[in-house]
């Protein structure tokens, strides 16, 4: 009787779905995790678990079914305020630390990631949708932000110059330049974070982040291992709001004359809003915004190592990173060939569903906004003469999922070759010469990342050189990682992240000169 009450109260599809819940639950039981241990329902202020001054909260759900997961304060300027007087209070302490004490921290912070990966990558899944193991394959990148920086805590060397005169001596130091605030997206949440937080702990600094409204779980679990590694109380405080609120609090981290440093990662209209609320307080900002990177195979490419390269530069996390390929140049001599090895590849690799389930590979876009933008693209570009080789629609059925989409016959004018598609879909433009392509690739405002494939050295030269972006890919998509730098071109950002010169975003330089005197 009992199970048929149950019955009469759910519809079949929320069964379904309470039924994989408790399937989850009961393998992360029977795996030793513990994931409700890392959702939390309160912000981190002040190395305290706090809710709004309002006492307002807002709903996180789950992209790939609409389910609410859970809810976290919906803070907003006020809280700001309070959060970087708090920040602002535990600089001065914090500054004076040791490079190696704060290393110590960061190496623990690292580790703790490392052991609680499936908890971590687990959240991910559930409040962006990507799939199980591209969330794991995020914290392993996101804690290695974290090592990395561990590591280069202990090296902003500063210089000491040859003297300018007999009776001066100058060097120049690095010291940490304050409060650092950061705004990041929700397709890497917890990665965009580490890169940032690492940096400014390396540095010296302590931060306010607020992280994406769509996904506030991942930054929350990241404080309560920031805990238990040891970062000291207000080092690192993160504040949650919902959409609406974010314009408020991100006006006052910009304008707050006690936060000395934004760093922003997101679409290029908030960073050039962020940047000019920036400019009364003269604060240092570093921007890494929109991209719409292409990725050029020439007819000496080996076609099928650029698939494979494509197939991870524009389908991982279902099209949407900043660095994903958006306009696909190939060269006349091989694009029949290219286009229909694609379709097949597209076909047998690429699986969309739950990000929980076995297989799948293309979870679902983050909400129903990017599910129109990109249907729209591809719709238009139809419109205008491109035609849909794989895919091109939806996915029938509950959640933000669209079929991953091959067009042909795509051209420069078209939208979805102008426009960042952050979504399934792949466009092939097809060219004659070296000199258009790269023509056509730096045709566009934005100059973020690029790619290119070729078996001929002396273009592989020419290429990279001539390509205006912050980062190329030379017969490799796989672009990025600790060791080397990130940023943008051109209205894709201002400064870089990672790499020997991360640091340098959260360090002040300050020249000494010294007048001495001479013995007579
Ligand atoms: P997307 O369209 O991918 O969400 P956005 O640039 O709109 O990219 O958002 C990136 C981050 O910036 C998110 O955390 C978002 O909440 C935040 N954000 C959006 N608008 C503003 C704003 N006016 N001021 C500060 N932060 C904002």
């Amino acid at each position: 009787m009992a199970g048929f009450a149950t019955r009469k109260l759910y519809s079949k599809g929320a069964l379904l779905y309470r039924n994989r819940i408790l399937c989850q639950a009961l393998r992360m039981a029977s795996s030793g995790m513990n994931v409700a241990a890392f959702q939390k329902d309160k912000a981190y202020v002040d190395g305290k678990w706090v809710s709004a001054k309002s006492g307002k909260t807002f709903e996180v759900t789950n992209p790939s079914n609409g389910k609410v997961l859970g809810s976290v304060p919906d803070m907003d300027r006020s809280d700001a305020q309070a959060a970087i007087e708090t920040a602002y209070r535990t600089f001065q302490a914090w500054k004076s630390t040791l490079p190696k004490e704060r290393s110590d921290i960061l190496r623990r912070w690292f580790e703790l990631c490392v052991k609680h990966k499936k908890e971590l990558a687990t959240l991910i899944t559930l409040e962006m949708g990507k799939s199980f193991p591209e969330a794991e394959g995020e914290i392993a990148y996101s804690a290695n932000f974290l090592e990395w920086y561990s590591e280069e805590t202990r090296r902003t060397y500063g210089d000491v110059t040859p003297p300018p005169a007999h009776n001066k001596r100058v060097m120049v130091i690095k010291q940490p330049i304050g409060v650092a605030a950061m705004i990041t997206p929700w397709n890497f949440p917890s990665a965009m974070l580490t890169r940032k937080i690492g940096a400014a702990l390396a540095a010296g600094c302590t931060v306010v982040a607020r992280p994406a409204e769509d996904t506030p779980l991942s930054a929350l679990a990241l404080c309560e291992l920031a805990e238990q590694a040891g970062v000291p109380p207000g080092v690192v405080n993160v504040i949650t709001s919902s959409r609406e609120n974010a314009s408020p609090i991100g006006k006052e981290l910009c304008e707050n004359p006690l936060i000395a440093k934004i760093s922003f990662t997101g679409s290029c209209a908030v960073g050039k809003l962020l940047l000019s609320q920036c400019a009364n307080t003269v604060k240092k900002t570093s921007m890494e915004l929109g991209g719409n990177a292409p990725f050029i195979v020439f007819d000496s490419a080996d076609v099928d190592k650029a698939i494979q390269g494509l197939m991870f530069a524009k389908f991982r996390v279902t099209g949407q990173t900043c660095i994903c390929a958006n306009r696909i140049l190939v060269q006349e001599g091989v694009y029949d060939k290219f286009v229909q090895a694609l379709a097949k590849v597209i076909d047998s690799q690429l699986k969309v569903g739950d990000g929980f389930e076995p297989g799948v590979t293309q979870g679902p876009l983050i909400n129903k906004r990017a599910v129109e933008k990109v249907e729209n693209l591809v719709n238009s570009s139809v419109g205008e003469g491109a035609k849909v080789v794989v895919g091109g629609s939806r996915k029938d059925g509950p959640g933000n999922f669209f079929n991953p989409t091959l067009l042909r016959d795509v051209t420069t004018e078209m939208s979805v070759a102008k426009e960042e598609i952050f979504g399934p879909v792949a466009a092939c433009i097809k060219f004659k010469t070296e000199d258009e392509a790269i023509a056509i690739a730096n045709s566009t405002s934005y100059g973020l990342a690029s790619y290119f494939y070729t078996n001929d050295i002396s273009q592989s030269y020419r290429v990279s050189e001539a390509l205006e972006f912050g980062m190329v890919g030379v017969n490799e998509a796989a672009i990025t990682s600790p060791e080397t730098t990130f940023g943008g071109w051109k209205e894709s950002g201002l400064g870089s992240e990672g790499g020997k010169y991360g640091i340098n975003e959260y360090l002040a330089f300050k020249n000494i000169c010294y007048g001495i005197q001479h013995k007579a």
